[in-house]
C-alpha cells in the first residue's frame, strides 16, 4: 500500500474520482426484473449557473438515489433540461443586439437553441464536480425534437379528448414580455396607489363611484350598486355617463359589491381584474378593451389612443382634477399582479387563446394517493387548486417553445390539428399534408403561437417512465423532488397531465425542498451580495463538504441557511476520518476465525444500531439524522473510544485476539464507507476501494448484525473514558501508568483492553469496595483567622499545624476548634480549616470514581 498522506487532499482526490468513475454503473436498466425507483427529477432552466438552490435539491436527490440502489433498487436519476421560455429570448437578444422581429423565426430559434446547448454544457460539469450520479443514458433537452414531440402529441391527445379548446376570454396578460401567462405565473405584491373619487352624470343626480383604475374609464361597460344599498338602490336599472368619454352605461345590482369600500359603487371595466371578469360573464356585458397586447391604449380611448398605460392615467386625472370630475383622492394599499418573469404589473386582456379543462376535484382525488414530504406541503397545493376560477391558458406569444400543431384553414377558418404521426412539426414551417376536411380548401394559415413551457416539464415524469418510448412504460414514477415554490405550477400541472394522459397518479412520493437562505437569513440574490456559487464552495473545502452542508443543513421542506461553518466543520470530518483510516489502514484485516471479545462485540452492537437508526431515517428522507448518527459513530464511538482501547492489541502480539480487533475494524469502516457513500461519495470511495479494491459505489447498503446489546464492553468503554478524564485532570500524560486500577462492579469483564489502554494493570472485582476516609493534613486559613486573631495568628497557625488531623476532623464535625496556646485555650471557627483528607481501600491510598455501573479505585500511592 502506498503511503497515506497526513492531510486529506480533497482536492486531488475529488478531481481524480470525477475523471475516474464509470457513470454507467448508474444506469436504470430496462430488463431489470429489480424493484424500480425511478425519480422525476426537475429538470433546470439552463441559464449556464447551477445555483445553490438547484445543488440543496440534486443533493437530497443524489442521496436517496444512492441509498436505493444499495438497497437493490434499479434506480433512475435522469438528468432533464427545460430550454424553452424568455429568459433565452431575452438572452439572445442582448447577445446579437436584435429583437425577436428582426431575424427570421427559425434564426431566431437557432440562436435560442445554441446559447441553451452551451449553457446545458456547463451546468453538467458542475453537478459532475459536486459528486452527483446522474443516469445519463436518460437525458432529456425539452428543445430536441425527441422531447418537443411527445409534447405536442400530448396536446394532439388531449385536444382530441376534449381537453383541451381554444376560445375568446380573458387571460392575464404580461405587456412587457408581449405573451398571456397562466394565473400560476402571477405573483402578487402589495403597492401603494391613489383610490380617486369622481362623479358619473345621471339624471337622478351623479352616482359618486371609487376607482384606482381611471385610466380604464374607456374599458368601463356597467357600474354595480349592492341591491340592498338604501342610498343607491334607486339608480338600478337606470343609465350613467362615463365622465371624460361621455357615453352610457347601464347600473346593475350584485351582491358581490362591497357597499363599505370607496362610495360603495364600482365601475366594471373589461377588464381591471378578476371580478370584472366574473361579472362581465354573470351579466353578459358587452367588450371594451381600451388596452393593446403592448400596453398601450387603443382606439376605444379616444383622444388617448397610442399613449403608454401610465401616461395615459396621468393625462385623465389631469383632465378630470381640472374638470372638476374628480372631488376626492386618497392612498390605498392594494395587492397588483405581476408577471413572476419580469414584475411587470399585468393586464387583463380577452383574447382568443388555447385552453387546458381544470377539475379540481380530479387534482385532489390524485394528490391524496401521493405521500407528500413533508406533509403540510399538501396544503399549498389544495389551497391553490380551491381558487381555479379559470383553465390553463397553454397559449404563448413567443418563439422559442414547442410550436403548437394546429393551422387555420383560409377558406373556412376551421382550425386543423395536426395527427399524431405527423409530428414533431412546426407549422410555420410546414403544411398539413391534407386538404380542409371542412372545405376542401388547400391553403392554410399557421398557428404562430406556441405552447406554455409548462406544457413540455408537466409530462417530464411521463417522458421518464417511458411513455411513447421504446419501452414498457413504467408509471408512476416513485418520486418527485422539487422546491415549494413551484407546486401550484409544475406539482399541479404534472398531476392534471398525468390523470389526463395515462389514467394515474405521476408519483407515489413528492419531496418537497426548502430555498436557501444566505448567511444573514435573507433570500439569497446578487444583488443582496449574500450569493454564493456552489463552484466557490467545492474550490475552497471540496463537494463533499458541500454535500455535508446540505445534509445538515435543516430537514427537506424547511428554508436552509447556508453557512459555511457547517461547511468548515464537514471538512473537519472529512479530515477525523481521514486520521482514522489512515492509523487503521495497516491494521483493518478481515479475518473468518475471529473471535471478537467484549469490547469488538460492544462495537459491533453499536454499529449495528447505528446502522439501523440510519436506515430509518433515509426512509423517511430525514438526511440530516441520518448522516449527524453516521458522524457521532465515527467520530465518538468508533475513533474516540474504539480505536483508543484496543489500540494495544493492534499492536500486540499476533494472536486470535489482535485478529478480533483488526477484523472489527476492517468490518467498521467497510460499513462506514458505505453508510457514508450517499452523503459524501468522494471520500468514501477512496477509502474503499484502498480496503478492498471495489467501489463503494457498487456495494450494498450494510445490513444490521444479529446481536444483543452488550453491557460488559460499553462498561469498560465507560472505565477507560473515565480514566482518560482523571489523567487529563491531573494534567498526566494519557500513556502513564497508573499505581493499578480496581473495577467493582456485577458483571464480569475482560480486563485486556482496559489494561493496554490506561497503561496500568486491572483488576475486576464483584460488589462494591471497602472505604475508609483518613485525615491527613490540616490547612489553617488566614483568611479566616487574620482578622479576628491579629498579631496572635502565626502562633495559632503554628498551633494547628502541629495537631493531630484525625482530632481536628472530629472538632470540625463537633463545630467548634480548640487551640492550646500555651495552657490559653482559644476557640476557632471551623471555617478556619480545610482538612485533606486521603481514601483508602484495604489500607492503600486510592483515587475513587464512581460510575453507572461500577466503582473505580486507582492506587495513588505505595
Ligand atoms: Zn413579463
Ligand atoms: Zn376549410
Amino acid at each position: 500500500m502506498s503511503e497515506i498522506s497526513k492531510e486529506y487532499d480533497f482536492k486531488g482526490v475529488e478531481e481524480r474520482w470525477v475523471g475516474a468513475w464509470d457513470e454507467s454503473i448508474y444506469y436504470f436498466d430496462w430488463n431489470s426484473s429489480a424493484p424500480q425507483y425511478i425519480i422525476d427529477t426537475p429538470p433546470p432552466y439552463p441559464t449556464g449557473n447551477f445555483h445553490i438552490g438547484n445543488a440543496l435539491n440534486w443533493c437530497y436527490i443524489d442521496f436517496v438515489a444512492r441509498y436505493k440502489r444499495m438497497r437493490g433498487y434499479n434506480v433512475m436519476f435522469p438528468q432533464g433540461w427545460d430550454c424553452h421560455g424568455l429568459p433565452t429570448e431575452v438572452k439572445v437578444e442582448e447577445i446579437h443586439g436584435i429583437t425577436k422581429n428582426m431575424v427570421p423565426r427559425e434564426e431566431f430559434r437557432r440562436l435560442c437553441e445554441e446559447l441553451t446547448a452551451g449553457n446545458i454544457a456547463k451546468m453538467r460539469v458542475t453537478m459532475r464536480r459536486l459528486g452527483f450520479s446522474n443516469d445519463w443514458s436518460n437525458e432529456y433537452v425539452t428543445m430536441d425534437p425527441d422531447y418537443y414531440s411527445k409534447t405536442q402529441r400530448s396536446f394532439v391527445r388531449m385536444y382530441d379528448d376534449g381537453l383541451i379548446y381554444r376560445e375568446d376570454h380573458p387571460v392575464n396578460w404580461c405587456p412587457r414580455c408581449g405573451t398571456a401567462i397562466a394565473f400560476a405565473e402571477v405573483e402578487y405584491d402589495s403597492r401603494t396607489t391613489t383610490l380617486n373619487y369622481l362623479q358619473f352624470a345621471s339624471p337622478l343626480g351623479d352616482l359618486e363611484i371609487a376607482t384606482t383604475r381611471p385610466e380604464l374609464l374607456a374599458a368601463c361597460v356597467a357600474v354595480a350598486v349592492h341591491p340592498n344599498d338604501e342610498l343607491r338602490r334607486k339608480y338600478i336599472g337606470s343609465e350613467v355617463r362615463v365622465p371624460v368619454f361621455d357615453y352610457p352605461v347601464p347600473v346593475i345590482a350584485d351582491e358581490a359589491v362591497d357597499p363599505a369600500f370607496g362610495t360603495g359603487a364600482v365601475m366594471i371595466c373589461t377588464f381591471g381584474d378578476k371580478q370584472d371578469v366574473r361579472w362581465w360573464v354573470e351579466h353578459h356585458l358587452p367588450l371594451r378593451q381600451a388596452i393593446d397586447r403592448e400596453g398601450r391604449m387603443t382606439e376605444a380611448a379616444g383622444n388617448f389612443a397610442g399613449m403608454k398605460i401610465s401616461d395615459c392615467k396621468d393625462a385623465i386625472i389631469d383632465e378630470m382634477r381640472s374638470g372638476g370630475i374628480i372631488f376626492k383622492e386618497e392612498p390605498l394599499d392594494q395587492n397588483v399582479g405581476l408577471c413572476w418573469r419580469c414584475k411587470t404589473a399585468i393586464e387583463i386582456l380577452s383574447e382568443r387563446q388555447w385552453f387546458v379543462k381544470i377539475d379540481p376535484g380530479e387534482i385532489v382525488e390524485t394528490s391524496a394517493e401521493i405521500r407528500w414530504v413533508p406533509e403540510h406541503m399538501e396544503t399549498r397545493l389544495l389551497n391553490w387548486t380551491g381558487t381555479m376560477d379559470w383553465d390553463w391558458c397553454i397559449s404563448r406569444q413567443r418563439i422559442f417553445a414547442t410550436p403548437i400543431p394546429v393551422w387555420y384553414c383560409e377558406g373556412c377558418d376551421e382550425p386543423l390539428v395536426a395527427k399524431e404521426e405527423w409530428l414533431p412539426l412546426d407549422p410555420n414551417l410546414t403544411g398539413p399534408p391534407v386538404p380542409c376536411p371542412k372545405c376542401g380548401c388547400c391553403d392554410f394559415e399557421p398557428e404562430t403561437d406556441v405552447l406554455d413551457t409548462w406544457m413540455d416539464s408537466s409530462i417530464s415524469v411521463l417522458n421518464v417512465t417511458g411513455w411513447l418510448g421504446l419501452h414498457e412504460p413504467r408509471y408512476p414514477a416513485q418520486l418527485r423532488p422539487q422546491g415549494h415554490d413551484i407546486i401550484r405550477t409544475w406539482a399541479f400541472y404534472t398531476i392534471l397531465r398525468a390523470k389526463a394522459l395515462v389514467g394515474t397518479r405521476p408519483w407515489d412520493s413528492i419531496l418537497v425542498n426548502g430555498m436557501v437562505l444566505g448567511e444573514d437569513g435573507r433570500k439569497m440574490s446578487k444583488s443582496l451580495n449574500n450569493f454564493i456559487a456552489p463552484e466557490e464552495v467545492v474550490a475552497k473545502y471540496g463537494a463533499d463538504a458541500f454535500r455535508q452542508w446540505a445534509a445538515v443543513g435543516g430537514s427537506p421542506g424547511s428554508d436552509v441557511m447556508f453557512r459555511w461553518k457547517d461547511v468548515i466543520s464537514g471538512g473537519r470530518f472529512l479530515q477525523k476520518i481521514w486520521s482514522m483510516y489512515r492509523f487503521s489502514a495497516p491494521h483493518a484485516v478481515r479475518s473468518d476465525d475471529a473471535a471478537p471479545n467484549q469490547v469488538d462485540r460492544w462495537l459491533l452492537f453499536e454499529l449495528s444500531a447505528m446502522i439501523e437508526a440510519v436506515t430509518e431515517s433515509m426512509e423517511r428522507f430525514a438526511f440530516d439524522e441520518a448522516f449527524r448518527a453516521i458522524r457521532s459513530f465515527a467520530w465518538e464511538v468508533l475513533a474516540d473510544h474504539y480505536i483508543e482501547l484496543v489500540k494495544a492489541r493492534l499492536y500486540g502480539p499476533e494472536g486470535p485476539e489482535k485478529r478480533a480487533a483488526q477484523d472489527t475494524i476492517y468490518k467498521a469502516l467497510e460499513a462506514l464507507t458505505a453508510l457514508l457513500a450517499p452523503f459524501t461519495p468522494f471520500i468514501a470511495e477512496e477509502i474503499r476501494r484502498n480496503l478492498s479494491g471495489e467501489s463503494v459505489h457498487t456495494a450494498s447498503w450494510p445490513e444490521t448484525l444479529p446481536i444483543e446489546p452488550q453491557p460488559e464492553g460499553l462498561l469498560i468503554k465507560e472505565v477507560a473514558s473515565a480514566v482518560r478524564r482523571y489523567k487529563s485532570d491531573r494534567g498526566m500524560a494519557l500513556n502513564s501508568p497508573l499505581a493499578g486500577i480496581e473495577v467493582y462492579c456485577d458483571l464480569d469483564l475482560e480486563t485486556a483492553d482496559l489494561s493496554g489502554s490506561t497503561g496500568s494493570s486491572v483488576s475486576v472485582k464483584r460488589g462494591g469496595p471497602e472505604i475508609e476516609t483518613r485525615a491527613v493534613e490540616v490547612r489553617p486559613q488566614m483568611k479566616a483567622i487574620g482578622p479576628i486573631f491579629k498579631e496572635k495568628s502565626g502562633e495559632i497557625i503554628g498551633e494547628l499545624k502541629e495537631m493531630d488531623p484525625a482530632v481536628v476532623a472530629r472538632m470540625v464535625e463537633a463545630g467548634r476548634i480548640e487551640v492550646d496556646l500555651g495552657g490559653d485555650l482559644v476557640e476557632v471557627s471551623p471555617a478556619a480549616v480545610e482538612i485533606v483528607t486521603e481514601t483508602l481501600s484495604a489500607g492503600r491510598a486510592v483515587d475513587m470514581i464512581s460510575l453507572d455501573g461500577a466503582t473505580v479505585l486507582i492506587g495513588t500511592g505505595p
